[in-house]
């Protein structure tokens, strides 16, 4: 009505139902959400990976899981900041994608990722998941551990994973128990993490 008023010859030409008006923040989180559930569905490839990790204690302070500082009377030993729970992840996004493991890309044997944050590794699994235009559906970790307490410190790392893993909170599983005493990890000579990721491919 407004083109016609200024004398713009006006043509009316077919549309489609679902290309939609965006003016509205609400109408963009709608359409974000028609796309993603239609990019979802053409994603049939489902695949899950697992990933494993131990590390042993050293004297020192303080422990990083998830990315995560906790507080502790010793340190992981590692090559890096040996995180085992992103280690544990990161190979289970790489196995599902059947892309290796850490060691293949980031051999421990190479001085240039001494000390490094592990989210680095993560980022290279989901950059293989990304090149192949796949998503994660969801990720499990249990961290294995007598000590330090893992449960107050799950909501950190579930916010710190987040974002990395493009992957909303509730498809963030980070579980921890203990081995009752038993063996090893019983005895607070270290922790272990295990990882599942399922991921969804074109
Ligand atoms: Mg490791």
């Amino acid at each position: 009505a407004v083109a016609e008023k200024f004398g713009i010859k006006v043509r009316v030409i077919a549309g489609r139902a679902e290309n939609q008006k965006l003016t509205t923040m609400e109408d963009i989180h709608e359409a974000d959400r028609i796309l993603t559930a239609k990019a979802n569905s053409e994603r049939l490839d489902v695949r899950v990976g697992q990933g494993i990790d131990f590390h042993e204690f050293e004297a020192g302070g303080g422990v990083v899981l998830c990315g995560v500082k906790i507080p502790h009377d010793r340190k992981l030993k590692g090559h890096s900041d040996a995180d085992a729970a992103m280690h544990a992840l990161t190979d289970a996004i790489l196995g599902a994608l059947g892309e290796g493991d850490i060691g293949t890309h980031f051999p421990p044997s190479d001085p240039q990722w001494k000390g490094v944050s592990s989210s680095i590794f993560l980022q290279k699994a989901i950059d293989f998941l990304s090149l192949r235009n796949g998503i994660i559906a969801n990720v499990d970790i249990t961290i294995l551990a007598e000590a330090p307490r893992i449960g107050p410190h799950i909501e950190a790392m579930k916010a710190l994973l987040s974002p990395l893993l493009h992957l909303s909170k509730d498809r963030i599983a980070i579980k921890a128990t203990t081995t009752e005493q038993l063996g090893a990890i019983g005895r607070r000579e270290g922790l272990a993490a295990f990882a599942t990721a399922t991921v969804r491919l074109p």
